[in-house]
Order: C-alpha cells, then structure tokens, then sequence
C-alpha cells in the first residue's frame, strides 16, 4: 500500500502505556470474549440511509505522489509501532477524505470518530475492553479502539498480513461509524432488544457484512484519488476478511461450527462483501438489511 507522505490524522488519542476497564462493539471479528452489541432482527433499517449517501457523488482521480513502502518493521518494537502508529493515522486519514466527501455529496455531515491506540485494555464507553476483544467500535463515544498487536496477531495467528490488510481492519471499524452516524446501529441495536439470540445474532452478522462493503467501498474511492493500492493488496485484504470469518475462527478454535452463533459472517460471506464494495465502489450494494442472499 502506498502511503508514506500522505496526511495524517489528528484524530488519534494515544493512549498506550495507560490502563483501562470492557465490553466491546462490533468488531473485526469474533475474537477472544468480545461481547457484541449490535444484534437484533434485521427489520426497519431504512436503505435510504445508504441509498441517500450516493447520489452526484463522483470522486475525481488525482495523482497523490507516494513511495512504494517494502518490508515491514521488526515486529512488536517501539520503532515498529511507532512507524505502524503513522501507518494507521494516514489510513484514518484516508477514511476522513472519502467519507467526508461522500456525506457531503448527499448534503450530510461526516462527523470524524476518534482512534484510540491502547495496550492491554481500555476503558470506553461501551465499557473495559481487553487487546484479545480485537479492535472495536464504541457508538457511545463515537471511537475506534485498536491494540496494535492485533496487526501482528494479524500476520502471525489469522496469516493475513500485508498492510492493505491492516488498512482494511480499520477501515471495516470506520465502517460501523458510518453506520452509527447514519443512525444503523441505533435502529439494529432497538431491534435485537426484541429478538431473540439467533436473530441477535442474525442482525449482528448483517451489520458486519454491511461494514466489511464499506470498507471495499473505502478502498475503492481511496484508491481513485489517491492510488493507494499496489499489487496483492486487495488480496491481502480479502484474504485478511475471509481469515475473521465466524466459520473459520470456530473451527479453529472449537473444532466444529455453529452457523446461528455467527455474528460476523463466514469467511466467504466477509471476502465476498468487501469485494462488492471495492469492485463497484457504489455504497448502495451494501444493503446487507435487504439482501436476500448473503
Ligand atoms: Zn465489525
């Protein structure tokens, strides 16, 4: 991924080294004790909420001068998070253009969520999260949090590396911030309120698949103005959703699978999604709430 030189974010609080308190919203994955929110019944979310977001909205390709970046950082040091903590403020950087840009076209305003880098654990809003919830997102308090050794969890546990992979973990949590500023989450949340757990779980599976496109769709319009993806690069993120797939992760961890205790969608599911997005980048194909087919 191209992307030494480019803007950073200011919207990092970096609060490594401190400690914190848990629960944890909607995800990258199902990983550790994560405890998911966002569940319901998959009724009365309005697709006009992402069907508005579209409409003139034509981003215009321009030429952004960027190095290649080849090799990574030696793993879990200092320097290497130091340099990965810049990777992820370019990345959010890069999430701020493009949906500011696309909430603007529709007459919206793209309020920017805040990332918080912690160690170990974290008190949100939504509760004390621990690194082995993976990263989240708090609606309470409009942030990400990610811990970034779930990069090096990426490559050494899940074989996702690459850093188009890692642009694509927060991508997909600034996905779920679109969905929160667009009033999504609230109306899933009201809905799992009176559902029971496998629709919980059915309408928690939709709202992450709708934020795995969302991230395709991100990197569809990151790259048009700004060619940030080099060769392998969308595989690497495919491959990254696909290895946060529910089917995967229980069959790793337990050995077998539960197909209506998925919250997140199977690895196929997840790949595919992020696909959609990124191929058409057209926000509306991610109407997971409609879709027959997931
Ligand atoms: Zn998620």
């Amino acid at each position: 991924m191209r992307w030494i030189g480019d803007r950073e974010s200011d919207n990092i609080e970096d609060r490594r080294g401190g400690s914190g308190m848990p629960i944890a919203v909607g995800g990258i994955g199902g990983l550790g004790a994560i405890i998911v929110l966002v569940v319901g019944l998959f009724l009365g979310i309005d697709p006009s909420t992402l069907l508005a977001l579209l409409n003139g909205d034509q981003a215009q390709p321009q030429q952004t001068d960027t190095q290649t970046v080849d090799g990574r950082p030696s793993q879990g040091s200092e320097a290497g998070h130091d340099r990965t903590r810049q990777f992820v403020a370019v990345v959010l950087a890069d999430t701020e253009d493009v949906w500011r840009q696309v909430f603007k076209s529709s007459g919206k305003t793209y309020v920017e969520p805040k990332l918080v880098l912690y160690t170990s654990q974290i008190a949100s809003a939504c509760g004390l999260a621990s690194a082995a919830s993976g990263p989240f997102y708090c609606p309470n308090d409009q942030k990400v949090y990610l811990d970034l050794s779930f990069f090096e969890e990426m490559r050494a546990r899940f074989n996702a590396p690459g850093e188009f992979a890692d642009a694509y973990v927060v991508a997909h949590e600034i996905g779920h911030h679109v969905q929160n500023s667009l009033g999504i989450l609230k109306t899933a949340k009201s809905e799992e309120a009176s559902s029971d757990r496998r629709g919980a779980n059915a309408i928690s599976v939709r709202v992450e698949l709708q934020a795995d496109c969302l991230a395709g769709f991100w990197a569809n319009r990151a790259d048009r103005t700004k060619h940030v993806i080099e060769q392998g690069d969308v595989e690497a993120a495919m491959n990254a959703a696909s290895a946060v797939g529910d089917d995967r992760l229980q069959r790793e961890g337990q050995g077998y699978v539960v197909p209506d205790s998925f919250t997140h969608g199977t690895s196929e599911q997840r790949a595919r999604w992020f696909r959609s997005g990124f191929e058409t980048g057209d926000v509306r194909r991610g109407d997971t709430f409609n879709a027959t087919d997931l």
